[in-house]
Formats: structure tokens, C-alpha cells, sequence
């Protein structure tokens, strides 16, 4: 998809900051150093705008991106990082939580998994989060590219089985190092928006 206007919003803490102009939503959730940001750079092809979203103690910040002026990326702050604090980790769940049951534009989350491994205890627990919910998600396997081809269908099979993965989600394998992915993850968010 061709970018034509992206624009870094708000690393928003509280609710009330979130956009009020009800254009839909695509957040985006992993945990800290799958690759999220550099997905996101890739999708709106700008190197740095994304940071790095892991930055640890930054619990509480969902980064909004507003893309071609029709639609948010949504960055959830990465999961899993061992060092955060239990009332961090408390926090974390508690702004996921009242954004996954409120938030009206939300139209699917991307959950970014490592193909290399299979899904950790976090990931599992987030995609039953979601499907708790009820949000339409996308799995999007990433760094496709430090894996050989081969295997690639294989690894594929094994995060699907282990996190149980539903009828009617939808799965992009993915790379940013070499764009693969890249146009099929913006055909699923397209049909979304249609919808
Ligand atoms: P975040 O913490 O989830 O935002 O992760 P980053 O986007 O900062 O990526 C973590 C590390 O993985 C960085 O060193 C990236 O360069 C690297 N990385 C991310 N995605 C890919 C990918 O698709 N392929 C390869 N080879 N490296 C990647």
C-alpha cells in the first residue's frame, strides 16, 4: 500500500487522550524485541518513527500512529520483560484490559510471534485474552527471514497449535528486514476496514 501521510500522535497513558475522531483501529501487541517496531516502520516505510517499544517501565503507553488519514496503528507496550515491577505488570494489564472490553474503533490486533519460537506463556495468555473479547486478530509471524524456507511452514504449524489458534483469524508470515508480509498484512487490514 502506498503511504502517503503518517503521523506520530500520542504516547497516550490515560484513556481521555485516545483520538476522539473514530477512525479504526490495529493494535499491535508482543512481547518486548519480537520486532514490533520495526514492523510498524516497515508498514509505514519510515525508519525511525517507531522506537523501540520495549522500552521497559513504559508499561502504561499506547503509541497511536495515524496512517494515509483513514486509520491508527495502535503500539501496545511489549509484554513479558522480566524486569518490570508487579505493580508495572498490574498496570499493563489493567489499561490492555479496559482497552480490549471499551475501545469501539478497535478492529483487530495484530499479535506479533517470533517464527523462530514457539509462543511463550504470554503470548498464549494474550491471544486467549483476546478471544475472550472477542477482537478478530491476526498472528503475524515475524523475522521470517532468520529462519530457512523450509521450515518456515513447520514453525508456522507449531505457533498455531500451541496457542490455539481459531477458525476465522487470520495469519501473515512476516519480515521487515525483507518486506515480505508486507503487502498481505495491509490487505488484511484493508478487508478489516471494509467490513
Ligand atoms: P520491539 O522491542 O518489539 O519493538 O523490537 P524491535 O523492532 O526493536 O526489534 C528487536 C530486534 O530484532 C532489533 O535488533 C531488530 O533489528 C531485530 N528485528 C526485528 N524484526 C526483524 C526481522 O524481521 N528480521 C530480522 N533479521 N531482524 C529483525
Amino acid at each position: 500500500m502506498k503511504i502517503t501521510q503518517v503521523e506520530f500522535v500520542i504516547s497516550a497513558v490515560q484513556p481521555h487522550q485516545y483520538p476522539d475522531d473514530a477512525l479504526p483501529e490495529f493494535a499491535l501487541a508482543g512481547r518486548s524485541n519480537v520486532g514490533k517496531s520495526s514492523l510498524i516502520n516497515k508498514m509505514i516505510q519510515r525508519k525511525g518513527l517507531a522506537r523501540t517499544s520495549s522500552q521497559p517501565g513504559k508499561t502504561q503507553q499506547l503509541n497511536y500512529y495515524r496512517v494515509n488519514d483513514r486509520m491508527y496503528l495502535v503500539d501496545f507496550p511489549g509484554y513479558g520483560y522480566a524486569k518490570v515491577s508487579k505493580v508495572q505488570r498490574a498496570q499493563f494489564g489493567e489499561m490492555i484490559e479496559t482497552f480490549l472490553s471499551d475501545r469501539e474503533p478497535l478492529k483487530m490486533v495484530l499479535q506479533i510471534i517470533d517464527i523462530r519460537h514457539p509462543p511463550s506463556k504470554d503470548d498464549i495468555l494474550m491471544y486467549d485474552w483476546l478471544k475472550h473479547f472477542d477482537i478478530p486478530v491476526c498472528i503475524v509471524t515475524t523475522k521470517a527471514d532468520k529462519i530457512p524456507k523450509s521450515k518456515w511452514d513447520k514453525h508456522v504449524k507449531v505457533i498455531k497449535q500451541e496457542i490455539g489458534f481459531k477458525a476465522g483469524d487470520q495469519h501473515v508470515l512476516f519480515s521487515s528486514e525483507t518486506g515480505l508480509g508486507r503487502e498481505e498484512l495491509w490487505a488484511v487490514i484493508n478487508r478489516a476496514i471494509a467490513q
